[in-house]
C-alpha cells in the first residue's frame, strides 16, 4: 500500500489481531479483515503518527497440477491504515461539507474507530445523519456521516448523493481491495512458484559440479599419489648406480665428470623429496586415525635429537617446557611438529642461530600447541597462503617443496584441529595449532573417503 517492503518481513505472531484473521481465513477459505489494531511495522513510530489500521488476510492454496495442491500454503496480507484509507476515500467525496467515522462494530460492545474525518461543525438536524453499514472480509464495519454547518449552504440533491454515495464508495473501495489481494494472491503464488523452481535448479547444478569436482579432485589425488609411488623405484635405481659410478671412477676421471655426478645426485635426492612430500600430502587428510595418546615431551624430544644431533657446530636452540600428553594419531602428529621444528630451524638469516621454543596449553575443549621462531618471519599478506600446496613465501635461498605446512593442514585438520600462523612479538614466526582434547575416533574429514595411500610416508627431513 506504500511502497514499503522488508525482505524479511516481519513476524506477525507478536500481534493477536492479524492472527486471527489469519485463522479465520484459513477456517473459511474467504478474504477476511482483521480488527483494528496498529500495524506491526507502525509501532516504532511517534504515537501521534501511529494509526488504527487493519489487514486484509487472504489464504494462499496449492493450485494446479502440484504434490500440495488444495492444501493451504501461507496467506497474503494487506495492510490498510485507517486515517489514510477514510483520507484517500471519503475526503474526495466529503469535500468539507460531511464528517464521516468508520467503527468496527463485529464485536459488540467492543466497537473499534478505525478513522475519523471532521471537517466542521456537524448541524443539529440529526434527521439528516446517516449510517451505512459495510460488510468487509467477514467483519461488520459501521460508517456514520454528519452533515456539517457548510452542508446548509449546498443544495440538498448534490448532499444527498454526497452522502449516499460516500457509503457507496467505502463498500466499492472495499470491494476493490479484497479483488487486488485476491489477483496479488495469484500473481504471489506464480512469483513463489517460479523462485522456487529456479532455486530448485540452482541446487540441482551446483550439486552437480560439487560431485563433478570431487571426482576430478580424488581422480587427480589417486593420480599423484600412483605416479609419485611408481617413480620412487626407478629413482632408487638412478641413486645406486650414481653412486657406484662415483666410487669406481673417482680415481679415474677429472673433478668436472665428478662434479656432474654429484649434481646428478643432488638433483635426484630433491626428486626423492619431492615424491615423499607428494605421497605424505596425498595421505595426510585421509584414512582412519589411529588414535592413543601421545606424550608430546617425548615426541619433541626425539625430533630435536634427530634434527641436531648429526651438526657440529651452530646448534639450533630448541626450547620447550613441559609438554602435556595429547590423543592422537602418533605418526602423523610427528610430522606435523617435525615440519614446524624444521622450517623453525631452516628459515633463518643466514649466519644465524635458530632460536625455537615450542609450547603447549589447554583453551577449554582444545590443547593449542606453538612453535614459535626468531627466524626470517612471513609478510602478514603471505600468511594465509604458505598453507596451500606448492605454495612458498619467501624461497630463494632455502630448500623446501612448498607441501609442508599444507600437510600440516591436513593433519590438524584431519584430527578436527586448526592451524595459523601470527607474528612472534619481537621478530619471527609464531605457528599455533590446536588439537580435540577428545577427537572423533572416526577422524573423517569431510574430503575424505575416497582410497588415498594406506601408510602415510614420512616426510624428509627440511
Ligand atoms: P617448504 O618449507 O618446503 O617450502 P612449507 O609448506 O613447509 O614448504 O612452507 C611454505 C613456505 O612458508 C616456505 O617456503 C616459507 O616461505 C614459509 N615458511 C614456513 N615456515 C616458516 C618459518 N618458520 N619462518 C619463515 N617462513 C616460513
Amino acid at each position: 500500500m506504500d511502497g514499503l517492503s522488508s525482505a524479511l518481513g516481519s513476524d506477525l505472531a507478536a500481534a493477536a489481531e492479524p492472527v486471527e484473521a489469519m485463522d479465520v481465513a484459513r477456517r473459511t477459505g474467504q478474504v477476511t479483515a482483521s480488527q483494528v489494531y496498529v500495524l506491526l511495522r507502525d509501532r516504532p513510530l511517534p504515537p501521534s503518527r501511529r494509526q488504527p489500521s487493519f489487514v486484509l488476510a487472504a489464504p494462499v492454496y496449492g493450485a494446479g497440477d502440484v504434490p500440495d495442491a488444495g492444501l493451504l500454503r501461507g496467506w497474503l496480507l494487506m495492510g490498510v491504515r485507517g486515517v489514510d484509507f477514510v483520507d484517500g476515500t471519503l475526503k474526495q467525496i466529503a469535500r468539507g461539507v460531511i464528517n464521516a467515522k468508520l467503527t468496527d462494530v463485529s464485536v459488540p460492545g467492543q466497537e473499534r474507530q478505525l478513522a475519523a474525518l471532521r471537517d466542521g461543525e456537524p448541524i443539529g438536524d440529526t434527521g439528516l445523519y446517516r449510517e451505512t453499514p459495510i460488510d468487509v472480509g467477514g467483519r461488520q464495519w459501521k460508517l456514520e456521516l454528519q452533515p456539517t454547518a457548510g452542508f446548509l449552504t449546498t443544495g440538498d440533491t448534490y448532499t444527498y448523493q454526497v452522502i449516499m454515495s460516500s457509503g457507496a464508495v467505502a463498500s466499492l473501495l472495499l470491494a476493490g481491495l479484497v479483488l487486488v489481494l485476491v489477483t496479488s494472491r495469484d500473481r504471489a503464488l506464480a512469483r513463489v512458484e517460479q523462485a522456487t523452481s529456479a532455486l530448485q535448479a540452482d541446487i540441482a547444478h551446483r550439486q552437480q559440479v560439487e560431485t563433478h569436482l570431487r571426482e576430478r579432485e580424488a581422480e587427480l589425488e589417486r593420480f599423484a599419489a600412483v605416479a609419485a609411488h611408481d617413480l620412487k623405484s626407478p629413482l632408487t635405481v638412478i641413486m645406486g648406480y650414481c653412486e657406484l659410478v662415483e666410487d669406481r671412477v673417482a680415481e679415474r676421471v677429472d673433478s668436472q665428470v665428478t662434479g656432474w655426478l654429484k649434481r646428478v645426485r643432488t638433483g635426484t635426492r630433491r626428486m626423492q623429496h619431492l615424491i615423499d612430500d607428494l605421497l605424505a600430502y596425498a595421505a595426510a587428510g585421509d584414512g582412519t586415525l589411529d588414535l592413543e595418546e601421545v606424550d608430546l615431551d617425548t615426541l619433541v624430544s626425539d625430533i630435536v635429537m634427530e634434527r641436531t644431533t648429526h651438526l657440529e657446530d651452530e646448534r639450533p636452540n630448541i626450547e620447550f617446557g613441559r609438554l602435556p600428553a595429547v590423543v592422537a594419531d602418533p605418526a602423523r602428529i610427528r610430522q606435523v611438529l617435525d615440519n614446524l621444528i624444521g622450517n623453525a630451524v631452516k628459515y633463518v638469516r643466514h649466519g644465524t642461530v635458530a632460536q625455537v621454543d615450542v609450547s603447549a596449553e589447554r583453551d577449554q575443549d582444545v590443547w593449542r600447541i606453538a612453535v614459535a621462531d626468531r627466524g626470517i618471519g612471513i609478510s602478514a599478506d603471505q600468511r594465509e597462503n604458505v598453507f596451500a600446496a606448492f605454495s612458498r613465501a619467501r624461497g630463494s635461498g632455502y630448500p623446501g617443496t612448498g607441501l609442508g605446512l599444507a600437510i600440516c593442514r591436513r593433519i590438524v585438520n584431519h584430527h578436527g584441529g586448526e592451524i595459523r600462523v601470527e607474528e612472534n612479538p619481537g621478530g619471527g614466526s609464531r605457528f599455533i595449532f590446536t588439537l580435540p582434547v577428545t577427537p572423533e575416533p572416526s577422524g573423517q574429514d569431510p574430503a575424505a573417503g575416497r582410497d588415498g595411500l594406506a601408510a602415510a610416508t614420512g616426510r624428509h627431513p627440511g
